[in-house]
């Protein structure tokens, strides 16, 4: 028997549609690359993307063709999220701060047959260009003023929307229809392309407005900070005009100067993006004084928040913090350290200890850890395993690598070392590969790290096992002090000094002008690794 309920797809158009027709008045504001403030409403947006649906259509972009974008978060992007999307092509993210060679592979493994680019990268595309043969039309997010003096066929976007009438109705498809694809950043590995379908970008979404994930609504503005070729922005373009929270786009500025002044203007009450942004954001804010006026909550995710960082936002700024984690493989939001009502009459100490955590899981989402055999741990906070996802939104199969099954018994291993408490409350302790192993035991270089960047002049730490004759590795602490600071390493040694199992504490410090980041913002420990090696034993 069938139930007697409608039967509507979930698509990504009809998101849009929601926001036109129930939130038509509310307001995206994008810092663009010519320069300049953007505004308009998603009014205008929605007519821009049907615009745009119709010159892909005319570009020859049919229904699963990709759609390769390469651009900061700004209006122009969010309408390709939905145009290329609701018309049945995939959106694919590019992420610029890749190397070209990188890129020139992940967009030949996606078959990209058109790319969309900021001004900014002009240049990289004039130089990509003829590496790949199998895009038919590259087209810059621009007015036509903007293309260069012989543009070789680049088409400018402005004139492509202003070719359309507009008059345009959204297909109607099966919601498991792929919508996007985005490849994980390749810190483990050649990148491998994750397909997100209509339906689980709709419900994600969904999910990421919850009261217990992000808590976005039509009172909000929010911005994201996190690119929109970071896993979509972590949902945000799309939640967001869910439930018409205003949108504020910061473009390709990302400096502490030009984050604050854009959230004090626009009165930003969520900020998302992951710890070293932050970092930079609260280093000039501290330098000058300063604080937030509308600034409510703050998502850091990515990689683990530091507990300073969390106090600091909490106790100086009057922030709350939400500490998210997820993948690319999960779309990426997984959890979030939001409270319980039993929590609410903690202790700060306790209520913390909470925070620090990567949090607990939405409905959709189902956690659990695991031995090395196999078998299930118990949630006790104490224990620890590698972490196994599964749920509405988390991938199958790898784009292109359908032949091969990722997942161990319907889980996906995320190479996340992970605690569960008995609150559910799940808290990574390590990524597998970075895991220090001394003398046969686990140590978390998070903690260690942790615990380094709670001390004042210590700006950025990274802790990696390196080899030690008799314990094979153990922990050394790559550290930059803050500008001026002169820490020595017996002194930030001592902060470790009751916080964690003498055999914890690292063996050493060594301070560095900077330590190595990724293409997403998060540190990059392999070439610490390689290039302190033998640290211990010269
Ligand atoms: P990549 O796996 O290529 O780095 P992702 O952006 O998909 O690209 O990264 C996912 C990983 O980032 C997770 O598996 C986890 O190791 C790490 N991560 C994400 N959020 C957090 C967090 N809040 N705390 C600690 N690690 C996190």
């Amino acid at each position: 028997m069938n139930s007697l309920m409608m039967k509507q797809p979930l698509l990504v158009s009809s998101i849009l549609e929601h926001a036109q027709r129930h939130h038509g008045e509310q307001e995206v504001v994008s810092c663009r690359t010519e320069g300049d403030i953007h505004r308009y409403s998603f009014r205008e947006l929605a007519v821009r993307a049907r615009k745009m649906a119709q010159a892909l259509a005319r570009l020859g972009a049919d229904p699963g063709t990709r759609v390769g974008t390469l651009a900061w978060n700004g209006y122009r992007h969010l309408e390709l999220y939905y145009a290329a999307s609701g018309s049945g092509a995939v959106l694919h993210t590019l992420n610029p701060r890749l190397h070209p060679d990188q890129l020139e592979w992940i967009v030949s493994d996606a078959e990209d047959q058109v790319i969309f680019f900021d001004l900014t990268f002009l240049p990289l595309i004039q130089e990509l260009a003829p590496r790949l043969p199998q895009v038919r039309h590259f087209v810059l997010m621009s007015d036509s003023s903007h293309l260069p003096d012989a543009p070789g066929g680049i088409l400018a976007y402005e004139d492509l929307i202003d070719n359309e009438s507009g008059d345009y109705q959204w297909p109607l498809f099966d919601e498991d229809t792929p919508s996007s694809l985005c490849y994980t950043s390749g810190t483990t590995g050649n990148p491998k392309g994750v397909l997100y379908s209509h339906r689980s970008t709709v419900l994600h979404s969904m999910a990421v407005g919850l009261p217990d994930s992000m808590g976005v609504s039509a009172r909000d503005s929010v911005m994201p900070v996190v690119p929109m070729f970071h896993v979509n922005a972590w949902g945000l373009p799309y939640t967001a005009c869910m439930v018409g929270a205003k949108i504020v786009f910061p473009g390709a500025a990302l400096d502490g100067q030009s984050l604050y002044d854009l959230v004090e203007a626009e009165q930003v009450t969520i900020s998302a993006s992951v710890p070293t942004v932050w970092q930079g954001q609260l280093q000039y804010t501290e330098s000058r004084g300063l604080r937030f006026t509308s600034l409510e909550r703050a998502v850091i995710g990515g990689a683990a928040c530091p507990p300073a960082m969390l106090r600091q936002l909490e106790e100086t700024y009057g922030v709350t913090v939400i500490h998210g984690w997820g993948m690319t493989e999960t779309s990426p939001f997984g959890t979030a350290s939001v409270l319980k009502g039993r929590h609410l009459g903690a202790d700060d100490e306790e209520r913390y200890a909470k925070q620090d955590k990567q949090g607990r899981c939405v409905f959709g989402i189902d956690l659990k850890i695991v031995d090395d055999g196999g078998n299930e741990i118990a949630w006790d906070g104490a224990s620890s395993g590698h972490l196994m996802v599964r749920g509405h939104w988390v991938l199958s199969h790898y784009f292109h690598k359908e032949d091969q099954d990722p997942l161990v018994d319907g889980w996906f291993p995320t190479g996340d070392i992970a605690t569960i408490d008995s609150d559910g409350f799940m808290q990574i302790t390590d990524r597998s590969k970075d895991v220090i192993k001394s003398g046969g035991e686990w140590i978390s270089s998070i903690d260690l790290e942790n615990i380094a960047m709670s001390h004042p002049d210590v700006a950025l730490a990274a802790c990696v096992g390196v080899f030690h004759p008799k314990w094979d590795e153990r922990p050394l602490l790559v550290a930059v002090r803050e500008p001026g600071a002169t820490v020595s390493a017996a002194e930030v040694l001592a902060s470790f000094d009751g916080q964690v199992a003498k055999w914890w504490v690292p063996d050493d410090v060594v301070f560095v002008d900077s330590i190595p980041l990724g293409s997403t913002g998060k540190i990059v420990k392999a070439p610490l690794r390689e290039q302190f090696r033998d640290h211990l034993i010269a």
